[in-house]
This record gives structure tokens, C-alpha cells and sequence, in this order.
């Protein structure tokens, strides 16, 4: 540690710094609570955690994704016989395989009895809930899953079980105070960066229009180009028909776009490169350029100065302070009723969940975490037969029998766990290449510095965290998110690790290969420092104002397909509505085997996770009848 890491507060005992440094896999997973894999209880550990309290690295945490990834690389596993037998068994406690297993009990059995299996140490897949205390006060914030976005516009099925929950969306301005930063003249900002602009500077106002472009790190053409992008008052395919238009935009990515069609020079391109990155994973060199049109990015004559990117308060959702992981929280009650007190969406904000009773002998629904499945097939072969299902947990494997299953997990996973797909199917749910990013949080003692800048919301183009926000300033039941300015708060950081100039799958493939190889420690340093380089004039010290950072990083985040057949911006999902969709031959039901998640869908978003999980529930009364 050098006297610049002493400065940023690297030597600070924070809040949950990982002592594991995030990377000491192999111990990280013999520190895994203990569950009832042999039919007895979690109660019965000693090693049992709370875990929306572990900080450090969570998301895909050491000791959860070992053994899939030995797996996949071809090792096997023994566990002899099946020590327990379930109606239904549900592989992924994500929301898709939470509500699976909410919609059995409901539409086919409410007596059934249903072992849901997880990899992590917390249910909710990507909907998962970060805690932190300081000076005795709790303070709640999402490490992935961020809202429920648009509910409107769900589909019905979906709609019905977020009723069902108790969750009311239409009372979201009861909670969500949207007036709270501008009171305080909070607004966007974009953070320009040395080594990407020559120096450090924070331009107030949308992409630095706040305040004049005289003082922005750029040279005066790109001020002019800068200026003649956001105003996207010229159509630069003027001329062509419809035809050639629709050709051009199929065939550029968004950067190539405006940098042929438009005439912008590498300050602007770079200036642009990070802006999809918040909701589309991807940059602009490998966004399409039919994708950021269709989005209202500029460059398209009028269409507006590109969508809001990231969380602005302002789409029509649905905000809990743990995201969608109250969602999760709320099917948990609905299926082990006494792992929570409570009824109702607001007590569900602070409900202290008793982890020990999700996997309890006689419970007719039980959620085992720390467990990965390794293996699927009906018994003999046969497809209207039993299914064995075989799961790794702590490091030894065990069996268990299944009259149904749903694989909720990665579909990309399934040709290395079931011999049972047909190979043109698997080649299929070879498609399914998930994009990866990191959301951190980062409790800071008191947000005066923010007031002092004027942020709410940073756009940061070169630097490591390509935004940086407030996390929803939502109170609820017995929830208060900070009035004051001199109250901690939590906030949120995004990092999505690409390698342009790739294809988009391939710019995945990288970027989740850097991102399992890089230190907790890369992630705090870097927190530190471009807080501190944003925030220092605001009088910001990242050594004293920091209280506790986790780091939630998701290799296997977004779920997309991506056509392999074609070049590398052919990233449309849209065509394929009417032409190709992968997605629908991977998810067909095999025997007793149906397929759920977002994967199923190509569509990262909880309404296709409810909404998967609902067809593939139903595919199984087809076989039933069958
Ligand atoms: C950072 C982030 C932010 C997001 N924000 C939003 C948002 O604001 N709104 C929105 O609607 N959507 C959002 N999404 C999309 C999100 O993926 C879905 O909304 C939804 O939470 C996905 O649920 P799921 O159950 O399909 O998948 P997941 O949440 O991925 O759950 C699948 C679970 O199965 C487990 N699993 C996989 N293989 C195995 C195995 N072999 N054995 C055991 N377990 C296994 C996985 O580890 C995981 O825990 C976000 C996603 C990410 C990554």
C-alpha cells in the first residue's frame, strides 16, 4: 500500500470489506453454510450468515459458481442413490423459479411438495438484496434487480401474481419521493475524466448543457459536434429511400453510424461510448444503430438526446429500497410462510428473514441454497418416467428424485447437466450468451459533497464506473431513506467490463472472463478514486466519507440471444419476432423437464421471468396429459 492508497482510505476498516478479497475461491466455498442436503436442517449449522449483510464481493460471490464452471469444463459427479423425493423440483431461486414454484401450489397443487436449489447463499438470483448498518441504522439497497419497470405494460399473467403479492404499483408516489433532489438543486452530470479528456472535470447539467461548453475538456470542434449531436436537427441519410435507410442501420453500429453518416470525430465517439451501457450492456460500437434510433438516442434527426440510461425516477415503475428483491422476499413468505412476519408489501421492506427455516424436514416447500445442480435426466431414459436430479453442496453430491422440474437457471448451462435435449434444441440454448456488469454500493457517511456539486446522477464516459447515482429514495413502512443531506446514504455505481471493437457476444465473453479474474480490492480502488476525483471539490475525502462498499458483480447478467450466424451488429431480436427465435425451440418441455428464466424469453426483464415461469408451470400439465 502506497501513500496514494493511504490517501483514498484503502488501509480504512469499512463495513464489510470482503476479508476473502473476493478471490479466495477455494475457501470461500468450505465457508458456505451448511444445509440439509442430507434431509436435516440448515438450522443445524453453526457457519449459518445473514446474507443480505455480507458485503464485499456478493452477486456471483466466491464459492457459487465453482462448481458449475468445473462442471461445464467437463468434470462429473457421484451421489448414488435419490435420498428424498418432491412433486416438483425447481432448479434457480431466481424470481422465475420462485414464481414456478408459487404457481404450481397455486394452479396445480397446493399441497405439493417442492425443493427449490440455488447456487448462491441468497434466493433471488439477480434480484438481490444488499443491507448495511451504521451507527445502528439500517440501510437497504439493490444488488440487482432495480425495479419493477413499466408494470403496465406486463402481461397479464405477470400482473396477476405482482397482485397476488400484495404489491400495490399504482401507489409507488406514496413512497418513491421524486421531489427530493431537485428541493436541492440536484441534477445530471457528466464526470470527464484525464486519462480519457486530458483533465478531471465535472460539467453540471445533461452532457455538460447545463452550464456552457466553454470550460468541457474538449477542443472546439468537438464543442460544435458535441452541440450539433444533442440538438439532432439533421438527417444525415436525407435523400435515401426507405430501403437504403433500413440497410444503413441494420448494418452500422450506432458509432460507426455517426461517425460515416455524421462526420463526429473520436472526441464526441468517445464521449458517446459508454452512454447505452446502462440499460443495453453494450457500447456504441456494437449497439445497432436500427437499436439506439428506435431508443431516441441522437443522431437520428429529432428523435430526442437519447433515453435516460439509468435509473432517473421518472419511467413509471415500481420502487422497493431492496429493488426487485422484495419480490423475491415476497414469494419466499408466500412459500415458507414462517421464515418471515409480516403480510403486506410495506412490512416485507424490513422483514428480518429467518434463513434457517427455507430448507425445514416437513415443510412442504424448501429452499436449499449453496447448491448447484450438476445433473438432470429421467430415470432409464425415459421421458414420461421420474427425474433425477443431482446437486453439489459443500463440495459433496447428492440426489434427489422429481415427479416435475423446472429448470429455472441459465439455459446456456443445460447442455452440460442434461443428456436428455435433443441435440438441435441445445444447439439452441447454446444461443443464450448473457451480457455481464457490476452494480456496487457504496454507503457514504452524509451526501453534502452531492448537494455541493449539484449531482443526483453522473454519466462518467472513460472512467471505470460509467455511472454513478443515488440509490431510490423510497421509505416504506418502517424504511426512511435520508431527508438530510448530513444522513448516510447508500449509492450506486455501475461497471460493465467490455472489450470494444468485439462482437457483442464476444465483447461478453470477454468482459465476463476480466470480470472473475478482478480483486474486490480493484473494485474499492477504483470507488475511491473516482469518488474522490468527482467529488473532492464538492469536499468529498473517500478515507472518511466512506462507510462500507459491496461490490454485486454479475458474469452471467442480462439475459440476450445473439444470432452467431450473423455479423457482428445483427443484434436484433426484433426481426427474429418474425423470423428466427432461438429462444422458443430451446425452451420446448422435455419429458418432465420445462424451461423457465429470463432466457426463455430473450428478454431480461421480471415480467418475462414471472411470465416464463407461468408457461413453463403449464407445459407440464401438457405432458401431464400426455
Ligand atoms: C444487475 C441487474 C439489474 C437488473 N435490473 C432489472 C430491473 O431493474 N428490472 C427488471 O425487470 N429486470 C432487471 N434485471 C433483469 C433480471 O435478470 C430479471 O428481472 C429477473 O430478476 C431474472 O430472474 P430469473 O429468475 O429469470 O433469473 P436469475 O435472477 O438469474 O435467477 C436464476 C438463478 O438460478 C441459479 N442457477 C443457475 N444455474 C444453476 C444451477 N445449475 N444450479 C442451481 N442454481 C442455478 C442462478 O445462479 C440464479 O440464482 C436486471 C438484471 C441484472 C443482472
Amino acid at each position: 500500500m502506497d501513500s496514494r492508497d493511504r490517501r483514498l482510505g484503502m488501509d480504512r476498516a469499512i463495513s464489510r470489506r470482503d476479508f476473502l478479497s473476493g478471490v479466495s475461491v477455494a475457501i470461500g466455498a468450505s465457508l458456505l453454510p451448511a444445509c440439509a442436503s442430507d434431509g436435516g436442517s440448515v438450522a443445524d449449522s453453526p457457519k449459518l450468515r445473514y446474507p443480505p449483510s455480507l458485503g464485499g464481493m456478493r452477486g456471483s460471490h466466491p464459492g457459487s459458481f465453482e462448481v458449475a464452471h468445473s462442471t461445464v469444463r467437463g468434470r462429473r459427479w457421484s451421489a448414488g442413490e435419490a435420498a428424498e423425493h418432491y412433486d416438483l423440483v425447481v432448479v434457480g431461486a431466481g424470481i422465475s423459479g420462485l414464481t414456478a414454484a408459487y404457481i404450481y401450489r397455486r394452479d396445480v397443487d397446493p399441497d405439493a411438495r417442492i425443493l427449490i436449489l440455488d447456487n448462491h447463499e441468497d434466493f433471488g438470483g439477480h434480484a438481490l438484496r444488499n443491507e448495511f448498518e451504521l451507527d445502528g441504522r439500517l440501510f437497504i439497497g439493490y444488488g440487482g434487480t432495480m425495479f419493477i419497470e413499466a408494470p403496465a405494460t406486463y402481461p397479464e399473467v405477470s400482473k396477476q401474481v405482482i397482485r397476488e403479492l400484495g404489491i400495490d404499483v399504482a401507489r409507488n408516489d406514496e413512497f418513491y419521493d421524486a421531489g427530493l433532489f431537485a428541493s436541492r438543486g440536484l441534477g445530471n452530470v457528466s464526470f470527464f475524466d484525464r486519462e480519457s479528456f486530458g483533465t478531471d472535470y465535472l460539467a453540471r447539467g445533461e452532457h455538460g448543457f447545463g452550464d456552457s461548453l466553454d470550460d468541457l475538456p474538449l477542443s472546439d470542434a468537438a464543442k460544435a459536434e458535441l452541440q450539433r449531436l444533442f440538438a439532432d436537427r439533421v438527417d444525415y441519410l436525407d435523400g435515401m429511400t426507405t430501403e437504403e435507410r433500413r440497410n444503413v442501420l441494420e448494418t452500422h453500429s450506432w458509432r460507426s453510424f455517426l461517425q460515416t453518416y455524421g462526420g463526429f470525430g473520436d472526441e464526441v465517439l468517445t464521449y458517446v461510448q459508454a452512454m447505452p451501457q446502462g440499460y443495453w450492456t453494450i457500447g456504441a460500437d456494437a449497439l445497432p444503430a436500427w437499436m439506439a434510433a428506435q431508443d431516441g438516442y441522437p443522431g437520428f434527426a429529432g428523435k430526442g438526446a437519447g433515453n435516460s440510461d439509468d435509473d432517473g425516477g421518472d419511467w413509471g415503475g415500481f420502487y422497493f429500497p431492496d429493488g426487485n428483491a422484495s419480490v423475491a422476499r415476497l414469494l419466499v413468505r408466500k412459500l415458507v410462510p414462517q421464515v418471515a412476519p409480516g403480510d403486506s408489501m410495506e412490512d416485507i421492506v424490513t422483514a428480518r428473514f429467518d434463513y434457517s427455516r427455507l430448507d425445514r424436514p416437513g415443510s412442504r416447500v424448501r429452499i436449499r441454497l449453496s447448491s448447484t445442480v450438476v445433473e438432470l435426466g429421467h430415470r432409464n431414459g425415459s421421458l414420461d418416467a421420474d427425474v433425477d436430479v443431482t446437486y453439489v453442496h459443500d463440495r459433496k453430491a447428492h440426489k434427489v428424485s422429481a415427479g416435475k422440474v423446472v429448470w429455472a437457471g441459465y439455459h446456456a448451462m443445460l447442455p452440460y447437466v442434461c443428456p436428455d435435449i435433443p441435440d438441435e434444441q441445445v444447439a439452441q440454448q447454446r444461443n443464450s450468451v448473457r451480457s455481464p456488469l457490476v452494480y456496487t454500493n457504496v454507503l457514504i457517511r452524509n451526501w453534502r459533497s452531492l448537494v455541493n456539486v449539484g449531482m443526483r446522477r453522473a454519466y462518467c464516459p472513460g472512467s471505470f464506473f460509467q455511472s454513478v447515482m443515488f440509490t431510490h429514495p423510497v421509505s416504506m413502512g418502517d424504511y426512511r431513506f435520508a431527508r438530510s443531506p448530513d444522513e448516510p446514504v447508500i449509492l450506486h455505481l455501475q461497471h460493465v467490463p467490455l472489450e470494444p471493437g468485439l462482437s457483442a457476444p464476444e465483447q461478453f465473453r470477454a468482459g465476463r472472463q476480466a470480470l472473475l479474474a478482478t480483486p474486490f480490492e480493484t473494485f474499492e480502488r477504483n470507488v475511491r478514486d473516482q469518488l474522490g476525483r468527482m467529488l473532492g471539490q464538492g469536499g468529498f475525502d473517500p478515507a472518511r466519507d466512506i462507510a462500507g462498499i459491496t461490490v454485486n458483480r454479475w458474469p452471467h447478467g442480462y439475459a440476450y440471444s445473439i444470432d452467431t450466424e450473423s455479423a457482428d451488429v445483427a443484434w436484433d431480436p426484433e426481426r427474429w419476432h418474425h423470423e428466427r427465435r432461438p429462444w422458443v425451440e430451446a425452451r420446448q418441455r422435455v419429458g418432465n423437464i420445462a424451461f423457465a428464466n429470463t432466457d426463455a424469453a430473450s428478454n431480461a426483464m421480471t415480467e418475462s421471468a414471472i411470465e416464463e415461469a407461468h408457461r413453463a408451470v403449464h407445459d407440464l400439465l401438457t405432458a401431464s396429459k400426455t
